[in-house]
């Protein structure tokens, strides 16, 4: 087992890893900016260095700079969080180059999932179920016109090297496709530097649902069932929870079976999520994140393991700590995403926090960086906090998260509390039922009347 461990992030997840760290009789070094160097994780972990200027291009986005906090600190390992270098291969080769461990999966795993493409060739390979679409890039509108017949409208045009929601357009028709496909390929461009795009039969009302998985590296995985995340504005997640409502236990074991098959198959080593649209019974691949994901808590919550210990087992060559079968479901949880945001564009909102009180009590959760008097730097994610709570089922779960919020304080910045405020007591949320595009439609109807 390592005895010290450098955390390439900052933030909550940052302050994540260091709770996992201290539990497990590791040292922990904690990397910032100069613009971070009154966060939370630089004061709770062990060690503390300052790796550049606050731009992450100079800092968290840095190898020298971190690789180097390694060397200066002795640190063996690094867990890189979810954003910033955890999807990078360029970064774990280098890590690796230098003799340290990456807590994560190989750099072949993480090139081949990145890339959208590949990524969806192999999940078919592995006998995953694919949204139907292209066979493979999409060069010119010729063949985008004759893939949208093919596979009949509407169609999505997907950024190949895609990410964050950017770089999707939906044509309707075949008339829409000429706009949909320059302008998909322009924004990807722009947004990864690369103008590949691929185009997919566009599901109209499906429930986002992903699937945990977790190998050893050495042809053993499990999966830790399905988190829901169809809340989402402009294809990002506010609101996930676990298990998914709409799921039977039975549609639950036969997609889990088959996406820790396939990571088994692959030698996959860590945690992975496998992520589907799900429509009519059926389960349709989108992309798999090779990382730890933000709302992993919800997981955590009903499966009561610690995601960041198993990776750091796994990374050290330890067997995982569970078996199949050790994994049974207690109960429901849910997260909701506490960004400093101004409703009602979600513009984002840094500034000084003048007071915070976290929510507590039986089965709640809050993973957060913020304390009374901190200044949320205006550089980075606005994600401030993750309320997480747990109930023996869905009501109960519901009923925590309303009491919860509301003894939740975070003063001197605006966020995105009030949000949740109001869907906790919205009728569709408290049935389970929404899906990908629910919330979009909700916030129009909801701001338009405010
Ligand atoms: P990203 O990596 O940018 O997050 P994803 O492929 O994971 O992109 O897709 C993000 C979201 O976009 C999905 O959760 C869903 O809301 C929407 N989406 C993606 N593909 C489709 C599709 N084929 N049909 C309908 N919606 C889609």
């Amino acid at each position: 087992m390592f005895d010290k461990i450098l955390i390439a992030n900052r933030g909550e997840i940052a302050l994540r890893v260091v709770r996992a760290c201290r539990e497990m009789g590791i040292k922990s070094v904690a990397v910032h900016s100069t613009a971070d160097a009154d966060a939370m994780h630089v004061r709770m972990a062990d060690e503390a260095i300052c790796i550049g200027p606050p731009p992450s291009g100079q800092s968290y986005l840095s190898f020298p700079a971190i690789i180097s906090a390694c060397e200066i600190t002795g640190a063996q390992a690094i867990h890189p969080g979810y954003g910033f270098l955890s999807e990078n291969a360029a970064f774990v080769q280098a890590v690796e180059d230098h003799g340290l461990t990456f807590i994560g999966p190989t750099a072949e795993h993480i090139r081949i999932m990145g890339d959208k493409i590949t990524a969806k060739e192999t999940a078919k390979n592995l006998g995953i179920p694919v949204v139907p679409g292209s066979e493979g890039g999409v060069a010119t509108l010729a063949d985008a016109r004759r893939v949208g017949a093919e596979i009949g409208y509407p169609v999505i045009i997907k950024a190949t090297a895609g990410g964050g929601g950017r770089g999707m357009k939906v044509a309707k028709n075949d008339k829409d496709i000429e706009t949909a496909f320059s302008t998909a390929r322009s924004e990807a461009k722009a947004a990864f530097g690369n103008d590949e795009v691929y185009i997919e039969k566009y599901l109209t009302t499906p429930r986002h649902i992903e699937i945990q998985v977790f190998g050893d590296g050495r042809g053993k995985a499990v999966h830790l069932g399905e988190r829901d995340c169809s809340l989402q504005r402009r294809h990002q997640k506010v609101f996930e929870e676990a298990p998914g409502p709409c799921i039977t236990p039975e549609e639950r074991a036969r997609i889990g079976q088959v996406c820790a098959e396939a990571v088994a198959k692959i030698n996959y080593i860590g945690a992975g999520t496998i992520e589907f649209l799900y429509e009519n019974g059926e389960f349709y691949f989108i992309e798999m994140n090779t990382r730890l994901q933000v709302e992993h808590p919800v997981t955590e919550g009903i499966f009561g393991v610690d995601l960041v210990r198993e990776q750091i087992r796994v990374a050290s060559g330890m067997d995982m700590s569970f078996t199949q079968d050790d994994l049974q479901i207690n109960g429901h949880a849910i997260e909701v995403r506490i960004n400093a945001e101004k409703l009602p564009n979600f513009t984002p909102c840094p500034g000084k926090i003048t007071q915070y009180h976290a929510p507590g009590g039986l089965g709640v959760r809050m993973d957060s960086a913020l304390y009374d008097g901190y200044k949320i730097p205006p550089y980075y994610d606005s994600l401030i906090g993750k309320l997480i709570v747990h109930g023996r089922d869905r009501d109960e779960a519901i009923a925590r998260l309303r009491r919860a919020l509301a003894e939740l304080i975070v003063d001197g910045v605006d966020t995105t509390i009030p949000l949740f405020h109001q869907l906790v007591n919205d009728p569709d949320v408290q049935s389970g039922n929404y899906n990908i595009h629910w919330l979009e439609k909700w916030l129009e109807r909801t701001f338009a009347k405010a």
